[in-house]
């Protein structure tokens, strides 16, 4: 098996921790009574019309800046056609031609310190949709509509990773990342940072293979096992002469495989349309600098900042830079106590 690689590209639906929803007033704060924060806006009751929530725009353009993206000047939000029961309007609000923020990319630094620079396609404003509830009532499924209309940024990368190890350093990366900037609190079990893994295999050298896309896997954990199942299972269906099919995959935590669950869709069942509703996303280069005069520090420049200012040994400087609000604590204790870097370590 040794002639063959792996090809792995993630779409990571970021929740943006803003207060209110990405086109309407209704709260986001998780864990209500269901169907208590769904307004008629987020429903697309006929006669109502969506707002773009501005602290959502502010969080996509800090982003963008973060990872030396473009921050697009005009983009454009579309409907994204499908039907599912917790999507009442029938359509998702996303962004499509015109996303918000294109290319960038992020340093990844693995454990054994390497690195590698992935490229990032695009991160996209969007807005959630409801929950179906399978637990709550006997043989019958419930629809809890709190989360629809809460504001997502989906960050795409290019298909540029080459093993589960890899991916799981980008996530770990990025949640670091998102969770630093105040964009996000990334937590994970409740759905505010999950990943969709598309993996492909080919043999080196050969141009890029079928590839098969796992959806919302929520642990780093499951990551991992989800994409080094799925490589397996790719390189075993091959070598016996069958064909990867362009598919949907679940990834089963309790057994540890992944499994089929429908046919991939391609952008044209989507029937996006530009949503009449909205108006074109205008950022005026004003509010792009205003943003970037007030980033904070980044981890990576904190790191090295660590390393090569205050002699910290890379160790200490990763662990200190992995979370901001440790870091900060570092950076308070130290102005009490200058020149023992160490010892607030
Ligand atoms: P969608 O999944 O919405 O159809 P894209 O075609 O833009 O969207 O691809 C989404 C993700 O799939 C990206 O992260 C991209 O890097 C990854 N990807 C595309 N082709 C491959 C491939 N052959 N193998 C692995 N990942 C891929
Ligand atoms: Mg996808």
């Amino acid at each position: 098996m040794s002639n063959w690689e792996a090809v792995i590209g993630l779409e990571v639906h970021v929740q943006l921790q803003t207060a209110s929803k990405i086109f309407s007033g209704a709260s986001t704060a998780y864990g209500a009574e269901p169907n208590s924060q769904a307004c008629a806006i987020d429903l697309g009751m006929p006669g109502t019309l969506p707002v773009m929530n501005a602290g959502a725009v502010e969080m996509a353009i800090r982003f963008g800046l973060a990872i030396g993206a473009t921050v697009a000047q005009r983009s454009v939000f579309a409907r994204k056609n499908y039907f599912y029961p917790d999507l009442p309007k029938g359509y998702q609000i996303s962004q499509y031609e015109l996303p918000v923020v294109i290319g960038g990319g992020l340093d990844v630094r693995q454990d054994d310190g390497s690195h590698k620079f992935v490229q990032l396609t695009r991160a996209h404003l969007e807005e959630d949709a409801g929950k179906s509830v399978h637990d709550a009532f006997h043989a019958e499924t419930g629809v809890d509509l709190n989360r629809a209309g809460t504001p997502l940024l989906e960050i795409v990368s290019e298909p540029v990773l080459s093993s589960a190890a890899e991916a799981v350093a980008y996530l770990k990366t990025l949640h670091t990342l998102v969770r630093w900037l105040g964009v996000s609190d990334g937590n994970m079990q409740e759905g505010s940072f999950r990943c969709d893994a598309n993996v492909s295999v080919r043999r080196r050298g050969e141009p890029l293979g079928t590839r098969a896309e796992i959806k919302n896997v929520n642990s780093f954990r499951f990551v991992e096992k989800a994409i080094d199942y799925e490589i397996e299972r790719q390189i075993r269906l091959i070598e016996a002469g069958g064909k990867v099919v362009q598919e949907t995959r679940l990834f089963d935590a309790n057994k540890g495989e992944t499994r089929s669950m429908r046919g991939k869709e391609s952008a044209h069942d989507y029937r996006y349309f530009p949503d009449p509703d909205l108006p074109p996303l205008v950022i005026a280069a004003e509010d792009i600098e205003r943003v970037r005069a007030a980033m904070p520090e980044l981890p990576a420049a904190r790191r090295q900042r660590y390393i090569d200012n205050l002699g910290l040994p890379e160790y200490d400087a990763t662990l200190l830079t992995a979370d901001r609000t440790v870091s900060d604590y570092f950076e308070a204790l130290l102005a009490t106590l200058p020149a023992q870097a160490k010892l607030c370590a």
